[in-house]
């Protein structure tokens, strides 16, 4: 067997997952500086929806691999940033790590527990803690009730406030987010789409949680209203002392807001690091196209920069493509890219990226790699 062929088969175990790819501890000893334990760890967490055929008996003839083998810790009081085009995994990562919907394997652990499998009982009762604001503030809150129950009902529920406190905490919370507390009795299509994020983050709120994780919180938003937004979001974070992992399809969204970055792409983490590290120096050449093509508020520094331009479509995760999953698209790509799959390595100081080709400081990759026209030539 060539070499090559033995690293196809390797890249084929490491689907699988026989081959071992860092785990949520080994990312965060990699980190610089002593932090308390981390609030949420990721571990090894994979989401496949199976695709079935069939008129009398279903079959399962292949599998949506939507999150595949995803390992990342947030320590608490952190922003960390998830952030990637649409279609890669990144609501479906959020959603199980909430265990709103199930992971088809690894492990969740928030606070030191494992909340993976828990029976209905147990989420529930943890459920306070862990909180989401959607990205469509229209679509998720519901039409037919008023903004009082909206925000009160849960933390009546959760017995939070008991029933004649709850007028007065809904109001208190709707001024906390920046809305006329006398509007607590209207219904959310009385809103603007700002101010129905408001609510949406006021109903995030009324459960006193630890952790929010934000699913693009502002994509729906027109620009002006995104930066109040995220302003508030900031604002709330030091006050409430909450945790974030903030889920954003635009590098720019999540820059002034993150903490740390972590960038998927196909179901998988392909680059993880402190924000200022990512911005300032991408590793992985998926990022640094996604950077690119943020505008700076600066022409003539706007005006001298390269933008790259991807060719073609995020590949379905139904077929993702051999070994690094970003090798149909990337200008860097030689054939070992098709073969073998690149592990997420630490590039220094927590800095981790998955590529056989790293970029260097000045956006080249470094030696070894050639690029697509060598690679074919
Ligand atoms: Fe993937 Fe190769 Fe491009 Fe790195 S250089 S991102 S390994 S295709």
């Amino acid at each position: 067997m060539s070499e090559l062929a033995q690293k196809a088969r390797n890249s084929d175990q490491s689907r699988d997952g026989d081959v071992a790819a860092p785990s949520a501890a080994d990312l965060e000893s990699a980190r610089p500086g002593s932090r308390e334990e981390p609030i949420l760890e990721v571990d090894h967490l994979v989401k496949h929806f199976p695709i079935k055929a069939g008129i009398l008996f279903d079959r399962q003839i292949g599998a949506v691999r939507a999150v595949d083998d995803v390992s990342f810790t947030v320590s608490r009081g952190e922003t960390l940033g998830l952030v990637g085009e649409s279609g890669c995994g990144k609501s479906t990562l959020s959603r199980s790590i909430l265990q709103l919907i199930e992971p088809t394997s690894g492990s969740v652990r928030f606070e030191g527990r494992e909340i993976t499998g828990l029976g209905s009982r147990a989420s529930r009762a943890l459920r306070p803690a862990m909180q989401m604001v959607f990205q469509d503030p229209y679509a998720s809150l519901n039409p037919r009730k008023r903004v009082a129950q909206i925000v009160g009902d849960p933390m009546r529920l959760h017995g939070i406030v008991s029933g004649p406190e709850t007028k007065d905490a809904v109001r208190e919370l709707l001024a906390r987010v920046g809305l006329n507390p006398e509007h607590y009795n209207r219904f959310p299509h009385e809103f603007s789409g700002g101010q129905r994020q408001r609510i949406g983050i006021a109903r995030a709120l009324s459960l006193k949680p630890k952790l929010i994780v934000a699913d693009e919180p502002v994509s729906a938003l027109d620009v002006s209203i995104q930066a109040q937004i995220i302003n508030l979001l900031e604002d709330l974070q030091e006050e409430f002392e909450l945790t974030y992992l903030f889920v954003a399809h635009d590098l720019g969204v999540v820059r002034h807001v993150a903490d740390r970055i972590a960038v998927m792409y196909v179901g998988k983490i392909v680059e993880l690091g402190a924000a200022a590290d990512v911005y300032s120096h991408p590793i992985h050449p998926y990022t640094q196209s996604l950077l690119s093509a943020v505008p700076i508020p600066d022409p003539h520094a706007n005006a001298g920069r390269r933008q790259i331009v991807l060719e073609g479509d995020v590949p379905s995760p139904a077929n993702p493509p051999s070994a690094c999953r970003f090798h149909t698209r990337c200008p860097f790509a030689t054939e070992v890219c098709s073969v073998e799959e690149p592990l997420l390595i630490d590039h220094g100081g927590g800095h981790f990226a998955a590529c056989h080709h790293p970029l260097d400081a000045e956006g080249r990759p470094r030696r070894g790699a050639g690029t697509r026209a060598a690679a074919v030539a």
